[in-house]
């Protein structure tokens, strides 16, 4: 399969295809490797850990190159999402030897204990939007609780999971116990999903995957977490830090060009203050510089596929004759997938970018008279992911928390997910938790043992 660079869609690398009987093969691989890692003790699997994230640190350049080239973003966003994932690695690592059941109490019948114990061979299919971060979210709660994992890299962006596959293999890790995939979504994807042999599947993607990848793996009962898409809403109140907020929602929409799931995908400011918002937000929009991500100066890369730009054109054409365009609104000349950091005043609340998950570099901005209608707003969605408001009232705030319907609601800010955070959605968002020591018990099953002296 060929690899291509967003930013002028020429091949950069070629990787292979797995066949199904190759995936297979693979899983049978780290069923033999779970024998031995299992039983390692939690905390030599952790000192692998540390030791990759420091590998990761020290070669974060080469890595960050990779991905830009395979995925667009700039090099200063690569950067940062390689140490966020050597972050993750470093907060497993440190929390391996942690893994604990519980002892009750004396009774008639004698002693019970409790034990956390591995669940086998685990799969991962993952998306191209940041494939080193949720790579780092999968494998090392797996790994650090003794399974081994099948990981299935998105078809766009495989070059820096396997870079990092060989880190953690320089690191120390058994070849047996870690095994990076390539291929399509329909032939090896599927053939992960299929295998009867996998104890926990973890995908991130789409909604319409993850409900494909629900009906296959259902009638087995094979535990599940699905890490779906979002539009989260960004409430901006009246009493809102109005040059935090502009910031917090050009970084929230921009970031990743737009590409991240917990992005900034409905905006909603207080009528009273919205002139001066939008004219700030539309100032500091259109100081993006959109290019290459490789190239100097850069803050904004293309989207990472022709079809994701595609559709990026169908979700403006759709608000044709009812939102304002702001700014932005027509993709960008030349071979790379660009289009231009796009705001819409007032699109209908029926249009695709109000109902939709949109992907990419635009944004509806939408005014409301009370909190009231704001919330009632941002709810009105299929989606459940995360949710920001932006006010100095902490009832404000509190009111939000108890009535936005979220995963994970920031206050006076969007997006920051740090590695001991449990993180996941609702609704369409999802279900299960991956960060933190929630992630953990999705990798592990509690045997309970009643010794009757
Ligand atoms: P996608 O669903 O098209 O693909 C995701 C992965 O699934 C890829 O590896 C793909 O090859 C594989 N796949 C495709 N068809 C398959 C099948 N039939 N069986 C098994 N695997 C299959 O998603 P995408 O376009 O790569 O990613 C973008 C989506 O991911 C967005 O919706 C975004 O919101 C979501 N996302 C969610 C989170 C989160 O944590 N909630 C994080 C990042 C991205």
């Amino acid at each position: 399969m060929d690899v291509l660079n967003p930013a002028d869609n020429r091949k950069i690398g070629e990787v292979q295809e797995f066949s199904e009987d190759m995936v297979h093969d693979t899983v049978g691989m780290l069923e033999k490797g779970f024998t031995e890692w299992s039983v390692q003790n939690p905390t030599a699997r952790g000192k692998i850990l540390f030791k990759a994230a420091e590998i990761m640190r020290q070669e974060v350049e080469g890595l960050a190159s990779v991905l830009t080239a395979e995925q667009g973003k700039p090099l200063q966003e690569a950067r940062y999402e390689i140490l966020g994932a050597a972050a993750v690695m470093d907060f497993y690592a440190s929390v391996a030897g942690t893994i604990s059941g519980q002892t009750l109490p004396k009774a008639d019948y004698g002693y019970a204990f409790t034990k956390k114990t591995p669940l086998g061979v685990c799969g991962a299919i993952i998306p191209w939007n940041m494939p080193a971060l949720i790579m780092a979210w999968k494998i090392c709660p797996a790994l650090v609780s003794g399974n081994t994992m099948i990981l299935k890299t998105a078809s766009a962006t495989p070059l820096t999971n396997i870079g990092m596959a060989d880190i953690l293999f320089r690191a120390g890790l058994p070849r047996d116990v870690l095994a990076v995939i390539t291929g399509s979504g329909a032939v090896a994807g599927a053939a992960v999903a299929a295998d009867e042999r996998i104890g926990h599947l973890s995908f991130t993607g789409s909604v319409e995957t993850g409900d494909r990848i629900a009906k296959a793996i259902n009638p087995r009962r094979t535990r599940l977490t699905l890490e779906l898409g979002g539009s989260d809403p960004m409430i901006v109140c009246e009493d809102a830090d109005m040059e935090r907020a502009v910031k917090g929602a050009i970084s929230g929409r921009f970031f990743n060009c737009g590409q991240t799931c917990t992005a900034v995908k409905r905006l909603f400011v207080a009528e009273t203050i919205a002139d001066e918002f939008v004219s700030r937000f539309k100032e500091g929009t259109e100081a993006i510089r959109v290019g290459d991500g490789a190239a100097e100066g850069t803050t904004m890369g293309p989207l990472n596929s022709s079809s994701g730009l595609r559709y990026m054109e169908e979700a403006v054409k759709d608000v044709e004759g009812s939102g304002n365009i702001i700014t932005g609104g027509t993709r960008l000349k030349g071979l790379g997938n660009f289009y231009p950091p796009t705001l819409i005043a007032d699109p209908e609340p029926k249009s695709m970018l109000m109902t939709e998950e949109i992907f990419g570099p635009v944004l509806p901005i939408v005014r409301f008279g009370n909190l009231n209608e704001a919330i009632r707003m941002a709810n009105d969605s299929r989606f459940g992911l995360g949710a920001s408001i932006w006010t100095k009232d902490i009832g404000t705030a509190c009111e939000a928390a108890d009535r936005i319907e979220y995963g994970i609601l920031w206050i006076n800010r969007h997006m920051r997910i740090p590695p001991e955070v449990p993180f996941g959605g609702s609704k369409d968002s999802g279900i299960g938790r991956e960060n933190g020591l929630a992630a953990l018990e999705q990798y592990l099953t509690e045997k309970t043992v009643i010794l009757t002296p």
